[in-house]
């Protein structure tokens, strides 16, 4: 939750800088500022529209697993445990090629928290509850909470469940109270 707070935190502080910098290019025509030791620094104006691309050959079985409904991660052989997202290489044990398990499902939510300042790449939905629960196996697990929300509450029974994420289309998983 600390990471949400530093993030909204510092979404706010960016809308606000956006206001104020908007402002400034009315009243000035540039887009320049003043940095702390008053030098002239020019801020864009233009948004830049990021697309991030990550190797996931090690972990596909976790997306193979989505697509089949289940929701797979790894443990090591080894030690007994268990990586949430899943992880190909167990850091202790210094092993690699770690056994795919199948997640439980049933899992209580042990805090949550309600976003309305969004990020500008989560700014098309509505407000959403993102929140972590302990799965029955011990595992902790953060994703968007779902469902009957008058029973949101820390504690709360929660169900780990695969379905579309809107408008976008793509499958991924929630923590459903029912
Ligand atoms: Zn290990």
């Amino acid at each position: 939750m600390i990471m949400m707070s530093v993030r909204d935190n510092l979404q706010k502080q960016i809308n606000e800088s956006i206001k104020q910098l908007d402002f400034l290019v009315k009243q000035t025509k540039l887009p320049i500022i003043q940095d702390k030791s008053g030098n002239p620094l020019w801020i864009d104006v233009r948004e830049l529209d990021l697309r991030y691309q990550m190797p996931i050959k090690k972990v596909q079985k976790f997306f193979n697993g989505l697509k089949e409904g289940k929701i797979l991660t790894t443990r090591c052989q080894k030690c007994g445990t268990i990586y949430f997202p899943p992880q190909d290489d167990c850091p202790q044990c210094k092993l690699s090629g770690l056994e795919w398990i199948e997640l439980p499902r049933e899992g209580k939510l042990i805090t949550y928290t309600k976003i309305y300042v969004k990020p500008p790449s989560f700014s098309h939905y509505q407000d959403y509850v993102v929140g972590i629960a302990k799965l029955d196996n011990g595992i902790n697990i953060t994703a968007w909470v779902v469902g009957n929300l008058e029973k949101l509450n820390v504690g709360a029974d929660v169900k780990l469940e695969v379905e579309e994420r809107e408008p976008e289309g793509y499958i991924t998983y929630y923590l459903k109270i029912e």
